[in-house]
C-alpha cells in the first residue's frame, strides 16, 4: 500500500509493533500549541477546503478545530483514538512517499489522555455522523450525531490530567501568539484552503481561498509586506523552491519573520535559514535575520520527517547540495539590491568586493578613493589631497551598524582626506562620481534617505538630543489623532531632535528641530513625519519598530528631493556620507541608492580591447 494523499483516505489501521516502535515519538503534545498544530494538520490531511479554529479563555482551556474534510466513517471512529492507529501509513517504507503531515497515529490518543476531547465527525459517504468524548483516556459512548460531512475536534482542560505539566504552562498571551503564528504559517502553506481563527468569539484572522502564494501572503501579512518582498523561484529535478524575500530593512533580530515550509509542512530549519542568510551576504548586518517565506517541494524519499516528536524538524539527505540550491535561488533576485563595486584596486578576476567590504577596508586605514595602497596609481586625478576640508563630512566612520550618536566619527588624517574634484549632477537627480573602476551614479534622494535614516536611528538609540532651537517657537494646531500620536511618540521625537511641548489638545509648541535641516519648513516636516508612521497609534508598536518607522519617515521627508540642484560641496558631502553608512547599497525601503557603471563594460561597448588602446 502506498500512503494516501490528503483528501483521499485509506482505512485506519493499527500499525504493527515493529513499525510503531520505529516511529514512536513520546511527547507529541509538549505545549498547548502542539495540540492545535496536530489538529490543524489532521484537518489539512483530510483535504479540508476550510478550517475553522476557535479558542476560548486560553488554548489549554477550550480549543476547537472544525473542518469540511473527508470525515471518519462510524466504524473507524474509536480506532482513530487508539495509539498507533493511522490511515496515513501502513509500513515504514511509506515514509519515502509520504504525502501527508501526520503519520504516527499518536496525536488524537495523546490529546485524549491529557484532556477532555470530543470528536464529532461524518464521512461524506455516510448519512449520519458520530460523536464521542474521551476524558483523561476514558472513552465514552459512541453516539450518532447530525452534522455535515467533516470533523470537529474540541479539546477542553488540556493537561487537567497532568498536573506536573500544568504548572509549567506558558502564559496565555504567549500561547496565543504562538497559535497565531502557527495558523498564519499553515495559511501560507495552504493558500487554497480558507482559514478562520477566532479568540473569545472575536475573529482574529480570516483568509478566503487564494489562487497564489502571493495572494495569500498579502491576505495574511498585508499588501505592504508583500510589496517589500522579492520573489525567487528555482527548480531542479526532484526539488523546487519558491520564496518571498523581504528587503533588508525588514530583517529582525529573531527568526520570527521567517517561515519555512517543506512539502507544505511548517518546519524549523537551521539549514534553510542559513542558506537564505548566506544569500543576503552583507546586505544585512550580522545578528539579524531576513524576513522570508520559503516553500520547498522535494522528493519525500530524500528527507526524513521522523526525527522530532512534534515533527517541526526535517533532515535532508544532501545538505550541501540543498544549501547551495536554496542560497543561489535566493541570491539571484537579491543581486538587484547589491550593485557590485570595485573602486580603487585593479579588479582581480572573479572578485567583486561590495561597498561594505570597501568600507571595512577603509576601517583598516585604506581610503576608498585615497592615494594609498593598490588604489594609488589610479586615483591621482580624483583625489585633491588635503584640499578644502568638508565640514562635518567624516570619512568612513566605523561601520558600527547604527549605534552611538552621529557625532562619534573617526575621520582619517587630513592628509588622507579624499575629495572629488569632478562630480556632476544629472537632471538635478543623480550625482555622477568617477571612480577608478568606472563610474558611480548616485540617486540623490535615495542616498540622502539612507544617510538620514541611519543618523535618525543613531540619535534615537543614543541619548544626545541635538535640537537646533528655532528663532520663534511656533504653535501648531494638529488634529486630535495627530496630537495623540505626538504624545505617544514625544520621547523618540525629542531624541530625534524635535523640541516639542504639548500645550492644550490639540496644539503643540515647536521650539526646535533636528540640527542640519535649515531651509525646511519645520511644521510641514513634523506633519509629514507623523503621517509617515501610519494610522496605528505609536503605543501599539514595539519600541524598535516605532523607532524604525520614525527613522524611515523622517528620512523620507527630510531628504533632498529629485529635481533639487546641488552645489559641488553638497554633492561631495552626500557621496562621502553615503559611503560612510553601514548599508550604502540602498535606501531604507530597499531601492538601490547607486549603480555602478563598469569601465570594462564601457570599453567593451566602444570595442576597445584594453583600456589604453
Ligand atoms: P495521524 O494523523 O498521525 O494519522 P492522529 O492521531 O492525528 O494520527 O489521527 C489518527 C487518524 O484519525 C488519522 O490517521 C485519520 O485517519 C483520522 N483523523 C484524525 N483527524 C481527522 C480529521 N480532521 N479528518 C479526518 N480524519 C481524521
Ligand atoms: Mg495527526
Amino acid at each position: 500500500m502506498s500512503p494516501a494523499p490528503p483528501g483521499r483516505r485509506a482505512p485506519i489501521r493499527r500499525l504493527d509493533e515493529p513499525t510503531a516502535a520505529q516511529i514512536r515519538a513520546g511527547e507529541v503534545i509538549e505545549r498547548p500549541v502542539s495540540a492545535l498544530k496536530e489538529l490543524i494538520e489532521n484537518a489539512l490531511d483530510a483535504g479540508a477546503r476550510r478550517v475553522d479554529i476557535s479558542v476560548r479563555r486560553g488554548l489549554e482551556h477550550d480549543l476547537e478545530v472544525a473542518d469540511d474534510g473527508t470525515g471518519i466513517p462510524r466504524a473507524e471512529v474509536l480506532l482513530a483514538l487508539e495509539p498507533h492507529a493511522t490511515s496515513k501509513l501502513a509500513e515504514i517504507d511509506d515514509l519515502q512517499r509520504l504525502a501527508t503531515l501526520g503519520f504516527r497515529g499518536e496525536a488524537l490518543p495523546a490529546i485524549a489522555r491529557a484532556a477532555r476531547l470530543t470528536l464529532a465527525t461524518r464521512a461524506a459517504e455516510e448519512d449520519e455522523g458520530s460523536t464521542v468524548t474521551v476524558e483523561g483516556g476514558e472513552v465514552g459512548e459512541l453516539r450518532p450525531a447530525g452534522r455535515p460531512p467533516g470533523t470537529t475536534v474540541t479539546v477542553r482542560d488540556l493537561f487537567f490530567n497532568v498536573p506536573a505539566r500544568r504548572k509549567f504552562l506558558r502564559s496565555t498571551a504567549g500561547d496565543l501568539r504562538a497559535a497565531a503564528r502557527l495558523v498564519s504559517a499553515y495559511a501560507i502553506a495552504f493558500p487554497e484552503v480558507a482559514f478562520r481563527f477566532t479568540v473569545d468569539g472575536r475573529e482574529r484572522f480570516a483568509a478566503a481561498p487564494a489562487r497564489t502564494l502571493a495572494e495569500r501572503v498579502a491576505a495574511v501579512f498585508g499588501q505592504r509586506f508583500l510589496d517589500q518582498c522579492l520573489p525567487a523561484e528555482e527548480e531542479r529535478p526532484g526539488v523546487r523552491v519558491t520564496a518571498l524575500l523581504g528587503v533588508p530593512e525588514l530583517a529582525r533580530v529573531t527568526r520570527e519573520a521567517q517561515i519555512f515550509l517543506v512539502n507544505r509542512r511548517w518546519v524549523q530549519s537551521p539549514l534553510l535559514s542559513q542558506a537564505v542568510r548566506h544569500a543576503y551576504g552583507n546586505l544585512i548586518p550580522p545578528g539579524r535575520h531576513p524576513a522570508c517565506i520559503v516553500d520547498l517541494r522535494i522528493d519525500p524519499a530524500v528527507i526524513d520527517v521522523n526525527v522530532h516528536p512534534t515533527k517541526r524538524e526535517v533532515r535532508f539527505a544532501s545538505e550541501d547540495g540543498l544549501f547551495g540550491f536554496v542560497s543561489q535561488a535566493a541570491a539571484r533576485p537579491l543581486a538587484r539590491l547589491t550593485p557590485r563595486y570595485d573602486a580603487g584596486a585593479a579588479p582581480r578576476a572573479g572578485e567583486h568586493p561590495s561597498l561594505v567590504d570597501l568600507v571595512r577596508d577603509a576601517e583598516r586605514q585604506m581610503p576608498l578613493w585615497g592615494a594609498r595602497g593598490p588604489a594609488a596609481e589610479a586615483t591621482a586625478d580624483r583625489s585633491a589631497g588635503p584640499g578644502a576640508p568638508s565640514p562635518g563630512a567624516g570619512f568612513f566612520p566605523r561601520a558600527a551598524a547604527g549605534v552611538g550618536p552621529a557625532e562619534v566619527r573617526e575621520p582619517l588624517g587630513a592628509g588622507e582626506r579624499p575629495r572629488f574634484a569632478n562630480l556632476w549632477q544629472l537632471h538635478d537627480t543623480y550625482v555622477l562620481a568617477p571612480v577608478s573602476g568606472g563610474l558611480v551614479i548616485v540617486d540623490q534622494h535615495a542616498a540622502h534617505e539612507r544617510i538620514l535614516y541611519e543618523e535618525a536611528l543613531e540619535r534615537m538609540r543614543g541619548q544626545a538630543a541635538t535640537a537646533q532651537q528655532i528663532l520663534f517657537s511656533q504653535i501648531i494646531d494638529l488634529t486630535r489623532a495627530e496630537f495623540e500620536l505626538v504624545v505617544d511618540v514625544l520621547e523618540p521625537l525629542s531624541r530625534l531632535g524635535f523640541d516639542l511641548a504639548p500645550i492644550s489638545p490639540p496644539s503643540v509648541l515647536l521650539r526646535g528641530v533636528p540640527a542640519g535641516l535649515s531651509g525646511r519648513d519645520p511644521v510641514q516636516l513634523l506633519r509629514d513625519l507623523l503621517d509617515g508612521i501610519g494610522e496605528e497609534s505609536g503605543r501599539q508598536l514595539p519600541d524598535d519598530e516605532l523607532t524604525d518607522r520614525l527613522a524611515k519617515s523622517y528620512a523620507c521627508h527630510a531628504a533632498v528631493r529629485a529635481g533639487q540642484p546641488l552645489s559641488l560641496e553638497e554633492m561631495n558631502h552626500l557621496v562621502d556620507r553615503l559611503f560612510a553608512t553601514s548599508l550604502p547599497h540602498g535606501d531604507p525601503h530597499g531601492r538601490p541608492s547607486f549603480v555602478r557603471v563598469d569601465l570594462r563594460e564601457l570599453h567593451a561597448r566602444f570595442g576597445r580591447s584594453t583600456p589604453t588602446d
